[in-house]
C-alpha cells in the first residue's frame, strides 16, 4: 500500500533539480573555511535578514541551541511560550549543554502577547531571583497548529524588551511559511531579533540544513561552539547547494501546502467543528483535537495508518498533520476521504 505522509514537512525528499544542485556544487573543508558554496550561501542567507552573518548547521535544533547559547549565561534565564519547540522538543538542550534555565508563559492559541511574555521577564535580578536575558519567539508556531505570530506583537515585544536589555531569538525554523502567508519581508523579522534559527529542511525541502543568523561577531563564536557541540562539517557545501536550491525553487510551493492544508482542515471541520479550530490553521500544519471523540491520538494515528496515511500523535487527543511539496493533488484528495471517513466512525 503507498503510504500518504503527512507526519512532517521533514519527509520531504530531494527534487532531481536539487540532486543535480548537489552533485554540481563546489566544495572545500568548511572546518578550514573553505567551502565556497557554503561561504556564499551563508552570505546570502544573512543578508536576506538583514543581518552580518550566517552559520550552516546539521539541524534546527542546534542552530536554536548555538543562538541561546550565545544570548545566555549559565544559571541565566530564558522565556519561551509553553508550548515552543525549544522548551518541548529539544530534550531539555538548554540546561544540558548551556546551564541555562527556562520558564514559559502562555500564549493564546499560540500567538504570543507581547505584554504577558514581558510581564514574566525579571532582568538584573541580583544575587535571589534568576536573571531573565532573552525570550524566544517560534514563528510559525509548530506545536500552536503552524500559526503566524503577527509581526505587531513581535514589533511590539522587542519595543518593550529593548529597554530592559533583554533580546530576542527567533525559532524561525518555517519563518519561509510565515513569510509566504504574510509576505512580511524577511528583513522586518531579522530586525527584531539578535539571533535568528532557519530550517531548509522542513517545506522547502532540502534533505538536511539549517542556519544561525545574527552579528559577525556572535557567528564566530558560534562556529567555535559548532565544532565543540561535534557539529563541524567538512564538504558541507554539498547541503548548502541543496538547501540554496531550496530556497530559490521551492519557497513559492508553500502557498500550495497552505491551500492544501486549508482544504484538509475545512474538510474534517465540516464534520464536526470542534475537531479543528478553523482560525488557526494559517499555513501548512492541521492539527486535530480529539478530545471531542470516543478515540485518543494514538490509536486513531494507528487507525489511520492501517488505511495508509501518516499523522503525528503529539498529544493524548492531539493529532498533527502536515503538508509538503511531496504531496500530489490526488494524495490530498485521498488523504480526506480516510481521514473523514475514520473521524466519523470515532464520533
Ligand atoms: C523542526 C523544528 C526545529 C528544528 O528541528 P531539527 O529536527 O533539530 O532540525 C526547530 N524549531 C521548530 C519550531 C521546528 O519545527
Amino acid at each position: 500500500m503507498k503510504m500518504i505522509d503527512l507526519r512532517s514537512d521533514t519527509v520531504t525528499r530531494p527534487t532531481p533539480g536539487m540532486l543535480e544542485a548537489i552533485s554540481s556544487a563546489k566544495v572545500g573543508d568548511d572546518v578550514y573555511g573553505d567551502d565556497p558554496t557554503v561561504i556564499a550561501f551563508e552570505a546570502k542567507v544573512a543578508s536576506l535578514f538583514g543581518k552580518e552573518a550566517g552559520l550552516f548547521t546539521a539541524t534546527g535544533s542546534i542552530a536554536n541551541q548555538l543562538g541561546i547559547r550565545s544570548l545566555i549565561k549559565p544559571g541565566e534565564e530564558l522565556l519561551a511560550d509553553e508550548r515552543a519547540h525549544v522548551v518541548r522538543a529539544e530534550l531539555g538542550a538548554a540546561a544540558v549543554l548551556s546551564g541555562v534555565t527556562t520558564r514559559t508563559f502562555h500564549s493564546p492559541k499560540s500567538r504570543i502577547d507581547a505584554h504577558s511574555a514581558i510581564a514574566l521577564a525579571h532582568p538584573n535580578a541580583g544575587p535571589y531571583l534568576v536573571s531573565t536575558v532573552a525570550i524566544a519567539v517560534e514563528n510559525t508556531h509548530n506545536f500552536g497548529g503552524g500559526v503566524v505570530q503577527d509581526i505587531e506583537a513581535i514589533e511590539k515585544l522587542h519595543q518593550l524588551a529593548t529597554p530592559l536589555g533583554i533580546k530576542l531569538h527567533l525559532d524561525g525554523a518555517r519563518i519561509w511559511n510565515a513569510h509566504v502567508a504574510t509576505k512580511v519581508p524577511f528583513e522586518r523579522y531579522g530586525a527584531c531579533f539578535e539571533t535568528v534559527s532557519v530550517c531548509f529542511s522542513k517545506g522547502l525541502g532540502a534533505p538536511i540544513g539549517s542556519m544561525l543568523l545574527s552579528t559577525r561577531e556572535r557567528i564566530e563564536d558560534a562556529r567555535i561552539w559548532r565544532k565543540r557541540f561535534g557539529g563541524g562539517m567538512r564538504q558541507v557545501g554539498l547541503l548548502a547547494a541543496a538547501a540554496d536550491y531550496g530556497l530559490t525553487h521551492h519557497l513559492g510551493r508553500l502557498a500550495k501546502d497552505h491551500s492544501n492544508a486549508k482544504r484538509i482542515a475545512e474538510a474534517i471541520s465540516s464534520i464536526d467543528s470542534r475537531l479543528v479550530d478553523l482560525d488557526t490553521v494559517e499555513t501548512n500544519i492541521v492539527g486535530i483535537d480529539l478530545k471531542s471523540t470516543r478515540t485518543n491520538a494514538t490509536d486513531f494515528a494507528k487507525k489511520l495508518n492501517e488505511s495508509g496515511v501518516l499523522s503525528g500523535a503529539l498529544g493524548s487527543h492531539y493529532l498533527r498533520l502536515v503538508t509538503h511539496g511531496d504531496l500530489a493533488a490526488t494524495d490530498i484528495d485521498e488523504a480526506i476521504g480516510v481521514i473523514t471517513h475514520s473521524l466519523q466512525s470515532v464520533l
